[in-house]
Parts: structure tokens; sequence; C-alpha cells
């Protein structure tokens, strides 16, 4: 299979070239952002054609690697001829090459779970429009998929993602002493520092529930969240009839990868068009099942991200884009200890309640982007003139 990796420095794109080179897969286009050391590695490992780096970089990069023609434009490396491309850049800088590879028609394994939450009518109008395919990288959302193959839709009652509840899950009830150190300690996941901050708050499986909702085509009411500590059941799906149906994996981000690459390219045409992958050929992962399962309803007065997150997707438009952007900006100024823990969801909430109600397009996306970042560093950098105290 000839793959195509967006963020190939990152977390995931490293697990992907894990994956790649255990199945034997011809890798063809590499995404990088400013990391050329581990760049000018995978070129001499996998032999790319054409590799993007940081437009600022690609001098450099032509100095430093042979062999392979370097570009500045990420969107080229998108459109690449490729059996899937692997879309793992973060944020809205990897919302307009994953809009480009379905624009041209290309089978996408999707990671970077903003293009689902801030643009998803846009993302399926662009696959629809190029004849672009979706699966999901992101382990809950992959284990919905996987659980839904050969339902239809109207059977299904909900759609529950799982959280592992973060470090805080337990424990005193005032929050608002919290450090970075404590909260960057994640119980089961090894990933970034904002998606762990993210997991800690559950303002993670706030985004979650909206990509679920985005993917699958079901209204936000019908998309729930328990709490499992145990990290093991990652999804699950109540039926109609009363049966639900679980998904059962190693907390191992290559699993939902080495089956994204397999189901990519028979993948969504469309919300809840979900369609098997044919083979799979991956080692297995050591894994235990021996173990007492707990779920929990979470709690949201102790995590009130969450529930702003279903606000968010509730009104709709351009308010999960703010909310993002917001929470971006209040995680950095958290980690950079400018403002405390609880502030976090003081600074969403307050984005949240001032973005104005605006339809949702590519250039309304970035405007809102833009504005909620701004007003998020204004509360963050003078957090009791504008009201916001930890
Ligand atoms: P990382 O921060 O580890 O990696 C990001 C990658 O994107 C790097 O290769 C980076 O390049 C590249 N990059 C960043 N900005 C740009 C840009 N403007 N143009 C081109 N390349 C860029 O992220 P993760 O791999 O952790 O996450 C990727 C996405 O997947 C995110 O949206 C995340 O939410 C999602 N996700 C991640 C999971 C995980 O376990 N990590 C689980 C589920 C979803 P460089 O380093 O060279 O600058």
């Amino acid at each position: 299979m000839r793959i195509s990796v967006l963020g190939s420095t990152g977390s995931i794109g490293t697990q992907t070239l894990d994956v790649a080179r255990v199945r034997g897969d011809r890798v063809t286009a590499l995404a990088a952002g400013s990391n050329l050391d581990l760049l000018e590695a995978q070129v001499r490992e996998f032999r790319p054609d054409v590799v993007s780096v940081h437009p600022a970089r690609v001098a450099e990069a032509r100095a430093r690697l042979t062999g392979v023609r370097v570009t500045g434009d990420v969107e080229e490396i998108a459109v690449q001829d490729a059996d899937v491309v692997v879309g793992a850049i973060p944020g809205l800088a990897g919302l307009a090459p994953a809009r480009a590879a379905l624009e041209a028609g290309r089978a996408l394994a999707l990671a970077t779970k903003e293009a689902m939450v801030v643009a998803s009518t846009l993302v399926w109008d662009a696959a629809a429009r190029g004849g672009g395919r979706i699966v999901p990288i992101d382990s809950e959302h992959t284990s919905l998929y996987q659980l839904l193959i050969g339902e239809d839709l109207a059977d299904v009652e909900e759609l529950i993602v799982t959280a592992s509840g973060g470090p805080f899950r337990t424990g005193p009830a005032d929050l608002s002493g919290v450090t970075a150190a404590e909260a960057l300690r994640h119980p089961t996941w090894a990933m970034g520092r904002r998606i762990t901050i993210d997991s800690s708050t559950l303002f993670n499986k706030g985004l979650e529930v909206l990509e679920a909702s985005a993917l699958y085509g079901l209204p936000l009411s019908r998309v729930k969240v328990l709490v499992h500590p145990q990290s093991v059941v990652h999804g699950l799906v109540r039926m109609r009839g009363g049966n639900v149906k679980a998904h059962f994996s190693a907390p191992d981000m290559r699993l939902p990868i080495v089956y994204a690459l397999g189901a990519a390219p028979h993948g969504m045409t469309r919300p809840g068009d979900v369609r098997a992958a044919p083979r799979l050929d991956w080692p297995g992962s050591d894994f235990s099942l021996a173990r007492p399962l707990e779920f929990f309803e979470p709690d949201f007065g102790r995590f009130p991200c969450l529930g702003l997150a279903y606000r968010a997707g509730e009104r709709g438009g351009v308010a999960p884009a703010a909310l993002n952007a917001a929470d971006e900006i209040a995680v950095e100024a958290f980690l950079e200890g400018r403002i405390g823990y609880l502030d976090i969801a003081r600074i969403n909430e307050a984005v949240l309640e001032e973005t104005p109600d605006a339809p949702l397009g590519w250039d309304d996306l970035r405007e809102a982007d833009t504005w909620a970042r701004a007003r998020a560093a204004e509360l963050a950098g003078a957090p009791r003139a504008a009201g916001v105290t930890s």
C-alpha cells in the first residue's frame, strides 16, 4: 500500500511509520514542520518521493535532504497519489491539507480531531465534491466505527465514548491549586502536553463527543460519555433493541492506525457511511482482559469543560471553533503558570458566551479562530480585570 503521512515527525506520524515499517508499506510522501533531524532520518529510511517542511525551513531542508523533492506547500503532499493519506497535523493547520486530500479524492485516515470538531460540514462537503473517504484514527472513534459496521444507524440509540477520567477523577473537591506537573500526569496515555491537560479537564472528551456526532451523524443528545478508568473499552454502541456492544483494545495508538490504513480506501463518504476493512495484518499487542472494569457517569460540575463542549456543539456554526481556539490559549497560559487550573474553564466559558452566532464557512472559521484566540489571550493576560480569577 502507498501511504502519505501529514505530520510525520509527531506522535501519530511516527507511530504510523512504525506500522508502515512492519507492514512493508511504501511511504511516498511526508509532511513535517520544523523537526528536520527526524525528517532526515525518515527520508533515509523510507525514501519518499517528496516531502514538505515549514516554508521558513525549505532552503535548509533542500541542502540537507538528498534524493527527495522538498516543498514548502503541505497541500501538495496531501494530494499526492497514494492509497491512504494519514492526516496528523494538529489544529487548523491540519484542516487545509485534510480538505485538499478529500477534494482530490484521497482516502484519509484522520487523526486531526479539530477537522471534525470545528468544520465537519465543510469537511464532508469537500469529500462529496472530490470523492474522498474518511476513516478516523482517534481510539474512541475507531471503536465506534468498528462497532457500527453492518448496523443501520436508525437502529442505534446512542454512541458512548469512554474517558479515563484523568488524574483528578477522584481526590479533593477543590481543584483550584492544581499545578501543571500534576495535570500532566495522565494515568493511561502518553500524549502531547495540550491534549494531556485537555484530558484532565475532560475538554478533550468534549471534543470527541463533537467528533463522534459529526462522523456518524447522530445528534449530540445521543452521544454520551462514560468514565472508565481502566481505558480498555474505548467505545460502546447502545442499540434500540437494548443490546450494548463494546470495543476492547490495548491503549496503543498503533492499533487504530493499522485499522484505519486497512479501512480508509473503503471508508466513509458521508456521516455514518461505515465500511469494513478487508485485511488487517499486524502482529497484535499483548493485552490481558483479566481485570475488573468500572464505568461511571461523568461529573459535569467538577469538569465544566465537558458541558461547554456540548453547549458549543448545540449552538453550532463557529461556536466549536471559538471554544477550541480559546482552550488552546488557556491551556498554554496555564502551562506557563500565568493562570490557575480553574481559569481554563472560566476563560473557555467567557469566550463561548461572547462568540457571536455565525454560520460555518471557511472564512468565518478563520475569523472566529483569530478572534477567540485574541480574546482568550486578553482574558489570560489580565485575569482579574476581565473577571476571571482562580
Ligand atoms: P504532535 O504535536 O506530536 O505532532 C504534530 C505533527 O504535525 C509534527 O509532525 C509537526 O511537525 C507537524 N506540524 C505541526 N504544525 C504544522 C504545520 N503548520 N504544517 C505542517 N506540519 C505541522 O501531534 P500528535 O501526533 O499528538 O497529534 C496530531 C493530531 O492527532 C492532533 O490533532 C491530535 O489531537 C490528534 N490525536 C492525537 C493522538 C495521540 O495519541 N497523539 C490521539 C488521537 C488524536 P514538526 O514536529 O516537524 O514541527
